[in-house]
């Protein structure tokens, strides 16, 4: 093999770390994927299923084309690698997807409750308010299709009964959105036990949504 794209695994690595340390993941909850462009076809580095963090390594990272067909590694790709799919195929914009277990978020997509603009970082990272997507099986087509449509052009979702997908225009993007999506689905949980649960007034919401949108290269 002339290419492993060691380096592009690396970092989907690295990305692994940082969410199982930030205590988003837990066991082999979750997965990690990234764009990677060559020449001649679109393929994506992603972690393979059901392999525990605490044994997770660079070879535990494959390679797919956009069929999930394997390119580099002999492991089994995420079980929501349609998902992930799914996700490059709608959003050109998107170089990186992670999808989280974490518990606060979670708690919002069993409630079915979407999580709406409380912080005043929420919507320039994530775009606004997260949405809950239908529900949809584990690992199935109806997931991956109901999760772009609830996503539409922010930058995380809430998965019913199922948790978060996060994604970015990098890895470090989408570290960061799936980060923050957890802390705003607990600072709002926080505030509503608090009695106040107070939204960002919407002429923010409306500004702060353009900033997000210049950001992404979006047509206003
Ligand atoms: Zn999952």
């Amino acid at each position: 093999m002339s290419n492993d794209f060691l380096e592009e695994r690396q970092q989907v690595l690295d990305a692994v770390k940082r969410i199982v340390a930030a205590g988003l993941v837990s066991g082999a909850s979750g997965n990690v994927s990234r764009r990677i462009a060559t020449p001649n076809v679109e393929l994506f580095a992603v972690t393979a299923s059901r392999v525990p963090y605490h044994r997770f390594g660079i070879d535990d990272v494959l390679v797919v084309d956009a069929e999930i067909d394997p390119v580099v590694g002999d492991g089994i790709p995420s079980s929501e690698s349609l998902a992930h799919m799914a996700v490059y195929a709608a959003r050109p914009d998107v170089g990186a997807v992670i999808h989280t277990h974490s518990v606060y978020a979670s708690a919002f997509a069993v409630a079915a409750q979407p999580i709406p603009c409380v912080l005043d970082e929420q919507v320039v990272i994530l775009g606004g308010a997260v949405a809950v997507a239908e529900y949809g099986a584990s690992a199935s087509q109806r997931l991956a299709d109901n999760a772009v449509a609830a996503l539409g052009d922010r930058a995380a979702v809430l998965l019913k009964h199922h948790g978060l997908l996060g994604v970015g225009s990098d890895l470090e993007e989408a570290v960061a959105v799936v980060d923050l999506a957890e802390r705003v689905a607990r600072v709002r949980l926080l505030s509503m036990q608090l009695g106040a649960a107070h939204e960002l007034p919407s002429a923010v919401v409306s500004a702060e949504q353009l900033v997000y949108r210049m950001m992404k290269g979006f047509k206003p």
